[in-house]
């Protein structure tokens, strides 16, 4: 046991969630479809480790992240299969990035330029995917004219092999698909530049994964979907299966009081609780990822949905209960009681951002719980 398990605020993680989710697409996409388990952010909040080996346990062939850190972690962790670092790599990391078997993107012809001259004395293989942008605007080849360019120069070493070559959609999650279309169009354009077509040609996130199957190529990158989350509401109702959410918040109240004048709760004493009012405490605030905006926001306690009442704190909050509950009941943060279910999609939309926000969001100090 870990001095963690002395605080009831845990993130309680269902790896067969994951592997639910993962075994569905993965039956959706045909049999010459490969799976990219995308873990990055900490496998967006899930544990990159334990939700990459899920994947894996459930067929996906490989493992994505964004940074050189990320995919270092999970070599360390033990982690054996393929990674992929989508992200720019900085061309210090080629070397190890070889010697830990880590694929790499190439992000552009500087970039291909810089690590050609890096690699030029190297004796070992590096792998890479070769990014190209068809309308993301971030982050790869743009034209014919620069893959071409970028091949010739990769052409200079023998170090550098190409497994791969990707794009990502802007706008696959919208109702619009006009530009997922075109983006795609662009891209098998480009690929058909290759001299050699890579191994792996890949281009869908989850919302493309799960609407447009036949953008879905030799592999799919499956981000979100993977955590049972929605890209967005377009995506959810079209989507082929319903996803399962593998993430539940809780904690079980610290402290309960009744209230017998009128009593401010919390900083600023904003909230003024009345005679009468039962008060909880729970052990968890903002530096966990219960962010301030979300005040009035619900929580559940015996499967009923009870407000958070005055200013959210670093590490605690209050809850106004309809009646008293004793100290050391669990109280749901997001996730199901009974009935009742409180979801990142809620949260979302009372702070203005998407679902893919609160996942990572949730703190690394809160422990996570895996089953
Ligand atoms: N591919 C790339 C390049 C990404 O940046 C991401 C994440 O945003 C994904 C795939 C996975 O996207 P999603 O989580 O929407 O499936």
């Amino acid at each position: 046991a870990s001095t963690f398990d002395y605080r009831p605020t845990r993130a309680v993680i269902s790896l067969s969630a994951i592997k639910e989710n993962v075994r569905n697409l993965r039956k959706q996409l045909s049999n010459n479809t490969d799976m990219i388990a995308v873990v990055k952010a900490d496998g967006y909040g899930h544990g990159a480790m334990q939700s990459a080996q899920a994947a894996i346990e459930a067929g996906a062939i490989m493992a994505a992240v964004a940074t050189p850190d990320e995919a270092l972690e999970l070599r360390t962790k033990g982690f054996s299969h393929p990674i992929l670092v989508m992200g720019p790599s900085p061309i210090t990391f080629l070397s190890e990035a070889s010697k830990q078997n880590i694929a790499v993107t190439v992000t552009g012809v500087q970039w291909a330029r810089d690590a050609v001259e890096e690699l030029k004395d190297f004796k070992g293989i590096l792998t890479v995917h070769v990014k190209i942008d068809t309308g993301m605007g971030r982050i790869g080849i743009r034209s014919e004219q620069e893959l071409k360019e970028l091949l010739k120069i990769l052409e200079g070493t023998s170090a550098i092999k190409i497994e791969g070559t990707f794009t990502h959609f802007a706008t696959a999650d919208e109702k619009d698909s006009k530009r997922t279309h075109k983006q795609f169009e662009a891209f098998t354009q480009l690929v058909a530049c290759f001299p050699q077509r890579p191994k792996l040609v890949h281009a869908a996130n989850s919302a493309a994964a799960l609407r447009f199957p036949e953008f879905a190529l030799d592999a799919v990158r499956f981000g979100i979907g993977m955590y049972g989350i929605s890209p967005s509401d377009v995506v959810k109702a079209e989507q082929p299966f319903r996803l399962k959410r593998a993430l539940r918040l809780e904690t079980e109240i610290a402290y309960v009081k009744q209230v017998n004048a009128i009593e401010p709760i919390s900083y600023g004493g904003t909230y003024e609780a009345q005679p009468g009012e039962w008060i909880a405490t729970l052990p968890i605030g903002y530096a966990d990822g219960l962010k301030r905006g979300l005040r009035n926001q619900e929580v559940l306690v015996r499967g009923q949905r009870v407000p958070i009442v005055g200013t959210i704190c670093m590490d605690q909050c209050m809850i106004r209960l309809p009646e008293h509950v004793s100290e050391g009941e669990p109280v749901v943060i997001l996730g199901k009681q009974g009935t009742e279910e409180i979801t990142m999609e809620e949260w979302a939309t009372r702070l203005g951002t998407i679902p893919y926000e609160i996942a990572v969001t949730i703190a690394r100090r809160v422990q996570r719980q895996y089953f």
